[in-house]
């Protein structure tokens, strides 16, 4: 009994001097963030997910999955137009896992979901402010916005995204569902309450 209680105060004084140096912040926050992404893998992938694109609906995507690229390639994504500098929002929940600038895509931003999947958001003219790795998104979240970085420069603003499984790229545009039209505040209260209470049945 003894030892233990020398052992549980040797963990607090040593709790105490991470909390005070600040180190416990930091620690919990990568803590927080590897925890968070080995739940994302045990959960079932999204099978549906929310177009990146506010105001573009899925049937205004031409499908160029796995057309064919430059030396060989295939097109592992789906290409989406927008005016420059439409904001991206994210099409799913899950951290922001990378965000780095490549020759093909240039500027992207990646970001793990359930099941381990990543979402990649390619070409952006710019990342949105405040956004880092390890940042936890969800639809709503802005993750920046269109433009022609990478191989995409000299064709129209888009956005290429695409989705990798663990075990590889997979096709975007079959889970791709429109965003709802924004909410419209209207004069029937009690229809509202009606609706509410039956999506909690
Ligand atoms: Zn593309």
């Amino acid at each position: 009994m003894r030892r233990l209680s020398r052992i549980l105060a040797v963990v607090a004084v040593t709790l105490l001097i991470l909390v005070v140096t600040g180190a416990y912040d930091a620690i919990s926050d990568k803590v927080h963030f590897y925890a968070g992404v080995i739940r994302l893998y045990t959960q079932a992938p999204d099978s549906r997910i929310a177009m990146p694109l506010e105001d573009v609906s899925k049937r205004a995507i031409a499908d160029t999955w796995h057309a064919p690229r430059s030396t060989g390639r295939l097109h592992e994504g789906q290409d989406i137009f927008a005016p420059r500098g439409t904001p991206i929002l994210s099409a799913t929940n899950g951290f922001v896992y990378n965000i780095g600038e490549n020759n093909l895509g240039g500027q992207t931003v990646s970001v793990i979901g359930s099941g381990g999947r990543v979402y990649y958001y390619a070409h952006l003219e710019k990342y949105a402010p405040g956004l880092e790795v390890g940042k936890w998104v969800s639809p709503r979240t802005v993750l920046g916005y269109i433009g022609t970085t990478g191989n995409a420069q000299g064709t129209p603003p888009h956005l290429h995204f695409g989705i990798y499984t663990t075990t590889g790229a997979i096709n975007p545009l079959p889970l791709l569902t429109d965003r709802a039209a924004p909410t419209v505040t209207t004069n029937k209260p009690k229809e509202a309450k009606t609706k509410n209470k039956l999506s909690l049945l």
